[in-house]
């Protein structure tokens, strides 16, 4: 294998580079031909954890593009979640289906270690349970085990599909957004669009049934769409193309990024965009275009942060990384994901305080917490937290 750190000076010609820490280029494979790029974005409040993405980019640019600005999501996400931990990403260049297999996972694990513990690595886009179970060969900064690889060594009921987390965290952010645009607490009545009905848009249409919401559905899979209201015993279904202009006081987009843009953004009805889609903002003015509309987004980070609470556990569990001494319990872990609901509104009431955009809102709060930080040693505060209070 071949390791390579990119020099500044060819980092900065890439628009996406935001004074990464380190960005090391790898080869992989018994041919050394396999491109992996593994970023850290900053690391002031702890390792940085990010997943580690499968994809066929058609050149390394993209690759690099990509890993640029996923890595320095990940800074944001985990500094507005409350994790002592910082952000970095990893891709492969190539086709999961094609040409993923476990000597080239090792081999990632490998790259992984290189870091010495900076970088932590997780699922993603093209990487699963076993990949992650191939990693931890080479190294121990890989979290989001499958619960059987942790078994019997004392991870309690840490560990699995953090699907439903990320559901439950959206949940608490749509209830908290609710109470911020209407005021009270019921969502019995209330309508809510949901676009995606897979892991965590299924988990969330049924916390939302359970307290008398109205839902509609959409998704490209039918089969999964009929089998969704199947399950859920009810809900209303619409075309992927009409459930923007569905006249519901929340949409939540569950499916895929980009979502929010000069097209879709005048046919929305709806009063809030609440929901767990990576990157749903096409272009980072678009929550201006939406402020503009009334509408009240919920930075898409901040509400979706239920994934990484809970792989960011399992690895505290692990590492015995835990400066802000969380009781790493499966309980404590929830309740840590229910406080996603509070984090969004601090968000949605400091951009009324501010007069901002709700995304720049949330980047604001998230610098104050990592900037200006040092590395964390074991045991060691981070900045930003206002002491204990914020965590338990
Ligand atoms: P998933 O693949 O299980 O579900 C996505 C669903 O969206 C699928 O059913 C798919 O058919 C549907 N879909 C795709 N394109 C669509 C379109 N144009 N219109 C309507 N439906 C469409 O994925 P998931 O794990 O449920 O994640 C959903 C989103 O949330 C993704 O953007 C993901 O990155 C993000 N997210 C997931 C987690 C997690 O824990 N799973 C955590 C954070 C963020």
């Amino acid at each position: 294998m071949i390791f390579t750190d990119l020099a500044k000076g060819v980092l900065e010609q890439n628009t996406s580079f935001d004074n990464h820490e380190t960005v090391r280029r790898v080869l992989m494979g018994p041919n050394e031909d396999v491109v992996g790029l593994v970023a850290v974005h900053n690391s002031n409040l702890g390792p940085a954890l990010g997943g580690c993405r499968f994809y066929p980019y058609t050149d390394e640019g993209l690759a690099l593009t990509d890993v640029l600005r996923l890595s320095r999501g990940m800074t944001y996400k985990n500094a507005m979640a409350g994790l002592p931990l910082g952000g970095g990403k990893a891709v492969i260049i190539g086709n999961p289906k094609r040409d993923k297999n476990e000597a080239l996972m090792e081999d990632m694990g490998e790259a992984v270690e290189s870091f010495d513990g900076k970088y932590v690595t997780a699922e993603d886009s093209g990487t699963g349970e076993e990949d992650m179970v191939a990693m931890a060969k080479k190294t121990e900064h890989v979290t989001g085990l499958p619960p059987e690889f942790l078994r019997g060594k004392d991870f309690g009921e840490l560990g699995g599909n953090p699907s439903p987390l990320t559901a439950l965290g959206c949940y608490r952010g749509i209830r908290a957004a609710v109470h911020h645009r209407f005021g009270g607490d019921a969502l019995m009545g209330l309508k809510v669009a949901v676009q995606g009905i897979g892991a965590v848009g299924l988990e969330l249409c049924k916390l939302l049934r359970q307290d008398g919401v109205e839902i509609f559905i959409t998704d490209v899979d039918e089969t999964r769409l009929k089998a969704a209201k199947e399950e859920m015993g009810g809900g209303h279904i619409v075309a992927p193309d009409e459930i923007y202009e569905v006249e519901a006081e929340v949409f939540a987009p569950c499916a895929m990024g980009g979502i929010l843009n000069d097209e879709t953004i005048p046919k929305l009805k709806a009063h809030i965009v609440a929901g767990a889609a990576n990157n749903q903002l096409l272009k980072s003015h678009h929550d201006i275009q939406l402020m503009d509309r009334n509408i009240l987004y919920v930075p898409d980070y901040v509400i979706n942060a239920g994934g990484v609470i809970c792989v960011g556990y399992e690895y505290f569990r692990k590492s015995g990384h835990n400066p802000l001494d969380f009781d790493i319990s499966r309980e404590s872990m929830v309740a840590h994901v229910e406080r996603i609901g509070q984090n969004v509104t601090d968000v949605l009431g400091y951009a009324t305080a501010h007069h901002l955009g709700t995304g720049e809102a949330a980047d604001r709060l998230a610098e104050e917490k990592f900037m200006g930080g040092r590395p964390l040693e074991v045991g060691q505060m981070p900045p930003g937290f206002g002491g204990k209070t914020l965590v338990q």
